[in-house]
């Protein structure tokens, strides 16, 4: 019998996936080594298949350590901290897990927009906290019929959201690098001229150098001090000390964000905050969804071990 082949796990996926790998593949544990480094060194050379994520970063300079590699399943859609230049210089395929997680991300999307609009967090505090006994009603929140929705990214997470939306009677407008020709709503060229026709600005677009810093101060004052920031792409995306100002100085009225800049480290300006709403980076984390997922990098790795098409690569 042919030896497995050797994977290095950084980002293990679901338990049940994981013992399908164990049982088709030697796997080195990277992410429960005490020192990964020393892992590295040791096992790099037979090491043919990485499993990861793309929140975690994979350099060339990490990947020069593995010679014999072959294939990067990653267990999310997001690549952008992946070098796939580098893979792609040294024919390495990279594959991700688009669509299966399209509809709960879409869902926490549409959750954080309520949660922001109509304040269902503070209102939770409210009620725990003794405020409503001792201080009467909270104050009235925001409507979203009628309001309109502003998404940066119109891909697929972008356009379930629209369709969401569309179902709460708002209007959508988005922003992207082109004008899609086949989609109803109003494209703006800028992110700034999108805010400014935004009651909710929704970012879904990638992470990564293209995007990084897209929501500027002059995005946010764009908003205006009525306007709402829904962040369910990535931290990057988002100039986040100008973010922190703007919510203090009341300059926009609030923000949901389920990714930072500094996860899970996230800074704490934010935790003082009672126009925010905070949330784990958890767009795609239901057993549904994170088995679907899990069930795609099990499926990839033996798509290319069997020389087979890959189902999802990048
Ligand atoms: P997708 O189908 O590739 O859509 C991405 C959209 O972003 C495209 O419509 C693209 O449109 C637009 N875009 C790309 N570069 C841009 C730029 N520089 N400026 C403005 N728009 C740009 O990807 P998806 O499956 O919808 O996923 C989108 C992102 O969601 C992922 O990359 C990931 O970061 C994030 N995500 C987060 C979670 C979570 O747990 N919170 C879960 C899954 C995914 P154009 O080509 O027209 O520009």
């Amino acid at each position: 019998m042919a030896a497995k082949p050797d994977i290095l796990v950084i980002i293990p996926v679901r338990p049940v996936q994981m013992k399908m790998l164990e049982e088709a593949y030697t796997l080195h544990r990277y992410d429960k080594a005490e020192d990964p480094d020393a892992l590295l060194a040791e096992v790099g050379e037979k090491i043919r298949g990485i499993v990861t994520m793309g929140i975690s970063p994979l350099t060339k300079e990490t990947m020069a350590a593995m010679p014999n590699l072959e294939i990067v399943a990653l267990g999310s859609v997001g690549y952008d901290t992946i070098d796939v230049e580098a893979c792609g210089a040294r024919g390495i395929p990279v594959t991700n897990t688009p669509d299966v997680l399209t509809d709960d991300v879409a869902d926490l999307a549409m959750a954080l927009t309520f949660d922001t609009l109509r304040g269902y967090s503070r209102g939770e505090r409210y009620v725990r906290e003794g405020q409503w006994r001792d201080e009467g009603f909270m104050a009235p929140t925001t409507s979203l019929t009628g309001k309109t929705m502003g998404i940066v990214g119109l891909g697929r997470i972008g356009k379930a959201i629209a369709r969401r939306a569309e179902a709460f009677e708002m209007a959508i407008a988005y922003h992207g690098r082109r004008q899609q020709s086949d989609v109803p709503y109003a494209f703006h060229e800028t992110p700034a001229g999108l805010a400014s026709a935004s009651d909710v600005l929704m970012l879904a677009c990638p992470g990564g150098d293209a995007t990084r810093g897209l929501v500027t101060r002059a995005v946010l004052d764009a908003l205006g001090p009525d306007g709402h920031l829904v962040n369910i792409s990535r931290g990057s995306v988002v100039d986040e000390p100008e973010l922190l100002k703007a919510l203090q100085e009341n300059r926009i009225a609030g923000a949901a964000l389920d990714v930072f800049e500094n996860e899970p480290d996230i800074d704490e300006a934010f935790f003082v905050l009672d126009n925010v709403v905070l949330q784990p980076h958890v767009g795609s984390a239901t057993r549904e969804t994170r088995g679907a997922m899990a069930q795609l990098v099990v499926d990839n790795l033996a798509a290319h071990f069997a020389g087979k098409p890959l189902l999802t690569p990048v």
